[in-house]
């Protein structure tokens, strides 16, 4: 039986993909600084610490030699987060200090293989001001630009990780997320990026009432279901490509016309209403060739379908909340 160790389990993705490796039979070891908060943890054995601790790091690496280490914990959010400025610093320093703990940590234990997950965010911001031309081949990340802290550190954890991997031996395999998207992700306070905040504003307003959108609605990007990401991630890591590869969709939408699928799904008539906000380049698009050349695959779902099963999961989410709340 293989042995998985998935740091940032109790968050969105981690939290699916330990229940992805434990439906493929793996033994798995969750560890995050707090308990997944939509689910259960379907992990054999999970860990609360913090991995900006090197003792953390040591304990949960020390006493089982794992197959493959998936670090996937980060500080993150969505354009709330990201791209206000004021959380620069800590965005930078707990994630580059998880990393470099977590790498030095795989190289001491010997652990065979390492996922890392990077982001559409590491790339040059002057390739992405044509929200109807802005595909992201993966050789256009230098000279690098990002247009966050959040993708400078991603960008610099990228590098770490192949240097570990020319220096040290350790196998890694890294991926650029392109907006993920599902059920049991962040929804509310602050922290949820675009698909979620939608369904959220849609399922919460009233019929006939009206939902914000920042900016004029027209940036546009792809957005790629949980259950396609981890196929991605899972191939990628039964792959001998180390990447850096995207993990995305290539179905471009503006951000309107996401909030005009969700409206569809509620049944209700809802207007939009634009308002200044954070928004992040103008246009992004994952490109699949390399994916598609690599690894024989690339997704293909509609986004359409995923998104009604996440806009079903946000308005329970906000019906509980509203019942709660009474
Ligand atoms: P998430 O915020 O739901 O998960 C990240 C997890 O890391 C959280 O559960 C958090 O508690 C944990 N964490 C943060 N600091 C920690 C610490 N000091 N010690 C232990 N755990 C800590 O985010 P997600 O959407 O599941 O993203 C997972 C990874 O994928 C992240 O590295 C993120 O940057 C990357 N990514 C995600 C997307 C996306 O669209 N969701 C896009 C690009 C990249």
């Amino acid at each position: 039986m293989k042995r998985a160790l998935v740091c940032g389990a109790g968050g969105f993705i981690g939290g699916h993909l330990v229940k992805r490796l434990k439906s493929e039979g793996y033994w798995v070891r969750g560890v995050d600084i707090k308990y997944h908060e939509y689910s259960p943890t379907a992990a054999d054995e999970f860990i609360c610490g913090d991995l900006r601790d090197q003792g953390v790091c040591r304990k949960i690496t020390g006493d089982i030699c794992f197959d493959e280490l998936y670090q996937l914990a980060a500080d993150m959010g969505g354009a709330g987060y990201i791209f206000t400025g004021q959380h620069d610093a800590v965005v930078m320093h707990n994630s580059a200090t998880i990393n470099l703990n977590m790498a030095e940590e795989a190289k001491n234990t010997k652990i065979k293989k390492v996922f890392y997950s990077s982001s559409a965010c590491i790339y040059p911001q002057q390739v992405q001001v044509d929200p109807r031309n802005s595909l992201l081949p993966e050789d256009i990340a230098y000279p690098a630009n990002p247009d966050s802290e959040y993708g400078w550190e991603k960008l610099f954890s990228e590098r770490l990780y192949l240097a570990y991997q020319r220096n040290y031996g350790l196998e890694v395999h890294l991926a650029r997320f392109h907006n993920i998207f599902g059920p049991q992700g962040t929804w509310d306070g602050g922290k949820e990026k675009a698909p979620a905040a939608i369904c959220r504003k849609v399922a919460a307003a009233p019929d006939g009432g009206q939902i914000e959108i920042w900016g004029d609605g027209q940036q546009t990007r792809t957005f790629l279901y949980i259950d396609e990401c981890l196929e991605g991630v899972r191939r990628l890591m039964d792959s001998a490509f180390s990447g850096p590869v995207n993990i995305g969709s290539d179905e471009l939408v503006s951000i309107n016309q996401l909030a005009e699928l969700a409206i569809g799904f509620s049944g209700k008539k809802l207007g939009i209403r634009h308002i200044d906000g954070p928004l992040g380049v103008r246009g992004r698009c994952s490109d699949n060739a390399l994916i598609e050349k690599k690894l024989g695959w690339r997704p293909r779902q509609p986004l359409v379908q995923g998104l009604k099963v996440t806009y079903q999961w946000i308005t329970e989410q906000v019906r509980k909340n509203e019942q709660g709340n009474k």
